[in-house]
């Protein structure tokens, strides 16, 4: 990727958004017109609503409108994590259903494969899809299921064969949560919010078409989505440019504030390191050295971390897939929330523990400290970063297992 590259496609972006903005449109007309134009996913090819640019005109398109006043794609596991997944393995039917209603933001979705006896070990699950006609009739559990209450669609693995060794017997799915087979329960966070679910799933239906990738092949499939989502990061605010206004611009608030309210304990869950100076000279503890050696502990991880996540920006950029970058980035991220965390609960003390302390930030900092064991769990633990970078990166020799080889059904339940 070369500056005039760069330059030559934002130019492009620019030249068609100036002629096609119309803030009158309502949000998912404009986001049709963005679909059909190819701006929305770049890099898809001309036949799949993009324009088959490198991956780093995704960014440079998303950019470009934004910050000239417009709206891009919907935030969220539909269009980062499920339609990619499916433009890479699904059928056309399925992505001519599917792809364009994702990116203009009709179809909402939740992401259902974790499971009671399978998280890490997500290749273990037991929900299980019988093949009856043209039709895989679906029973089993899930859980930890963000957004699972209000999506229209998930994204959903589950196991097709019992007698083969556990990763050759998943298949991967798309699943109309709208139906009577399909019930979500919410969980009641410690953190006091309610953002994740349970999904029981009782003879629920999935048609045909809906099979994404080979039967058999879910593994591989769900590793797509899996990479996708140790890179992906969850918006902390949705910002419009100064001075855009219009239809258009009040549906994607809405849509945003819809949005955020999953996901309004998010920024807490990452630390918040930026509150942690302030917090300290309020406090009267800025001058004592132990704080202040946290604080500069803190500042290199999060700055390490940034840079990070930079590189895995830049590796994107270049178009090679989503890869160790991935890992090594969530694990920064897991660092410094950790940190964070300490060095709040050494400034603040027991007063950490008040949500409605004598400090307008007390409730902040007390669901800090409720909130950042997620961030080590969400999307793979630390210690699967850890052995995934082990494995991948620095070749050292894979983690034993005595239960790959077997078929499924001969390991054992585990619940
Ligand atoms: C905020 C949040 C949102 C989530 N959203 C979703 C969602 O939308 N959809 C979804 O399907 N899931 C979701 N999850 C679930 C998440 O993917 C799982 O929690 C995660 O994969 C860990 O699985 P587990 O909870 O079963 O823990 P376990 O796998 O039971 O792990 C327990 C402990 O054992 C350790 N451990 C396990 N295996 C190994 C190993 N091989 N080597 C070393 N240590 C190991 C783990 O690191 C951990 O410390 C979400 C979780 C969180 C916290």
């Amino acid at each position: 990727m070369s500056g005039t590259d760069t330059d030559r496609v934002e130019h492009d972006v620019l030249d068609w958004f100036h002629s096609a903005w119309d803030p009158d449109l309502s949000l998912v007309e404009w986001r049709t017109r963005l679909v059909d134009s190819g701006w929305a996913v770049p890099s898809w090819s001309t036949d799949w609503h993009g324009r088959g640019l490198p991956a780093w005109a995704d960014r440079v398109a998303k950019t470009a409108i934004v910050s000239a006043g417009g709206v891009h794609n919907p935030l969220g596991v539909g269009a980062a994590l499920a339609a990619p997944t499916i433009y890479e393995h699904g059928g056309d039917e399925l992505r001519s259903r599917t792809l364009r209603r994702t990116l203009t933001g009709e179809l909402a979705w939740c992401q259902l494969f974790s499971e009671p006896a399978a998280g890490s070990d997500l290749a273990g699950l037991q929900t299980t899809a019988v093949r009856d006609g043209d039709t895989w009739v679906v029973n089993g559990q899930k859980v930890w299921n963000t957004s699972a209450d209000h999506a229209d669609m998930a994204i959903l693995v589950a196991r097709t064969d019992w007698g083969v060794p556990k990763h050759a017997g998943l298949s991967y799915f798309v699943l109309d949560m709208r139906q009577p087979g399909v019930e979500a329960r919410p969980i009641f966070q410690m953190n006091y919010h309610q953002s994740f679910m349970e999904v029981f799933l009782t003879d629920a239906h999935i048609p045909r078409e809906n099979l994404v990738g080979e039967e058999g092949g879910g593994w591989r499939v769900a590793r797509t989505t899996l990479a996708h989502e140790r890179s992906y990061s969850v918006a902390r605010s949705v910002e419009f440019a100064a001075g855009s206004v219009g239809r258009v611009i009040d549906e994607a608030r809405v849509e945003a504030g819809v949005y955020m309210e999953t996901y309004r304990w998010y920024p807490q869950r990452r630390g918040r390191a930026e509150l942690v100076p302030e917090r300290a000279k309020t406090f009267g503890v800025a001058d004592d050295p132990v704080v202040r050696q946290e604080i500069a502990e803190l500042w290199s991880y999060e700055r390490a971390a940034q840079l990070t996540a930079e590189r895995a920006n830049a590796a994107r950029a270049l178009g090679r897939p989503p890869g160790s970058e991935g890992s090594i980035g969530k694990l920064a991220l897991s660092n410094v929330a950790r940190r964070s965390n300490h060095a709040h609960s050494t400034i603040s003390g027991a007063q950490g523990m008040l949500r409605e302390g004598h400090h307008p930030l007390d409730d902040v900092i007390a669901e800090v400290l409720l909130s950042t064991p997620a961030q080590s769990i969400a999307g793979g633990t630390d210690e699967i970063q850890h052995n995934i970078i082990g494995e991948n990166v620095l070749g050292l020799p894979r983690e034993p297992s005595v239960d790959r080889e077997q078929p499924f059904r001969d390991v054992g339940r585990r619940n």
